[in-house]
């Protein structure tokens, strides 16, 4: 069986719930081979072998972690030319899709994007023109490099002795474009990262202000899930824009999704909509976002949400 290499996304050595998710799709399509860039190797060490990483690629010379993207990008295309793999699996991350697209041109490959599915013969689910169609498609040239949104598959444990390989590639002038000159690590609150999340709670215009948004956290803690929030809240200042799901926002495909007073315009839509359970909480009954939901409650959130949060928290 061919190998399937799987881009570990970490942060010094935390391996992101993705990587454990393409390690079992990998799994499912061939033999899972991680490919570990940077430092910290020794903390995830365990949880890729759980996960069933039956063999690491290890880059670990600080060059490739002193620019951004591009030399993951040119790592890859060379582990594609030297081991042949039967396809790459990258987080359909901002980052992530960033290395797909430049590995792709390298490599002269196809590439498919905001995969949520991957059967056999590497036919993938994927979401398109901003989310308005789910296509399925095959890459028919080069190796299928396939980046694959967070929370599309679920993890399994498959313990496995990973057979270690230390790696290199000598980085050309054009990987070396942008230097990264510093890192800001991001405050992380008590809530799951709104990205991974299994549960995401998003309010929208209709919650009427940033003092309100506390309904929308309750009812978001109350699930242990994460907090977001459409374009109309945030460029109202009401939420902080890291939190704002869609096109031009973070892209969500949790269990669970909640919408609340939110409207589902399509440029929403495109980031949630491959959610696997979606709810809307709107008192407009010809919302869009009806036409896309699991359950839908018309009703006002102001009384709808707490009332939701209250019976969860009795739970
Ligand atoms: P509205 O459309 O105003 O909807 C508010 C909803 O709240 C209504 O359905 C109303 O019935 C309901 N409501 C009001 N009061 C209550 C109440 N008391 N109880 C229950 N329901 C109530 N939008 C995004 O979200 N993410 C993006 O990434 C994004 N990118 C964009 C990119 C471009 C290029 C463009 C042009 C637009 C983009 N937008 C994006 C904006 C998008 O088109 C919509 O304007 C936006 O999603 C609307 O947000 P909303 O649903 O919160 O507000």
């Amino acid at each position: 069986m061919a190998e399937i290499l799987v881009l570990v996304d970490h942060v010094d050595g935390e391996v992101k719930k993705v990587t454990l998710e393409l390690l079992t799709l990998a799994n499912r399509l061939g033999e899972a081979a991680a490919v570990w860039v940077g430092q910290g190797y020794e903390k995830a060490k365990d949880k890729l072998a759980e996960y069933g990483a039956g063999k690491v690629y290890l880059a670990t010379d600080e060059e490739l972690t002193s620019y951004v993207v591009a030399p993951k990008a040119a790592l890859l295309a060379q582990l594609v030319a030297d081991k042949s793999p039967g396809a790459v699996l990258v987080p359909a991350t901002g980052e992530g899709k960033e290395v797909a697209g430049r590995l792709a041109v390298k490599t002269g490959s196809g590439v498919l994007t905001d995969v949520v599915d991957v059967a056999d013969g590497f036919v993938a689910e994927h979401s398109i023109f901003g989310g308005a169609i789910i296509a399925h498609a095959r890459v028919r040239t080069g190796t299928p490099i396939i980046a694959v949104r967070p929370n599309a598959v679920a993890p399994e444990a498959s313990p496995a002795t990973p057979a270690e390989e230390q790696v290199s590639v000598t980085l050309s002038d054009a990987d070396k474009g942008a230097k990264i000159v510093e890192r800001v690590v991001q405050e992380k609150g008590e809530r799951p990262d709104l990205t991974e999340a299994a549960v995401v709670v998003s309010g929208g215009r209709g919650v009427g202000g940033a003092e309100n948004f506390k309904i929308i956290e309750n009812l978001a803690d109350s699930l242990g899930g994460a907090v977001g929030a459409s374009r109309a809240a945030t460029d109202a200042g009401w939420y902080p824009h890291s939190f704002q799901v869609g096109q031009t926002g973070k892209t969500v495909s949790p269990q669970l999704y909640i919408a609340v007073g939110i409207s589902g315009a399509i440029q929403h839509r495109a980031g949630m909509q491959t959610s696997k359970t979606i709810v809307a909480i709107n008192k407009d009954p010809e919302a869009p976002i009806f036409e896309l939901v699991d359950y839908g409650v018309v009703g006002d959130l102001f009384q709808v949400a707490p009332q939701l949060t209250e019976e969860i928290n009795k739970r």
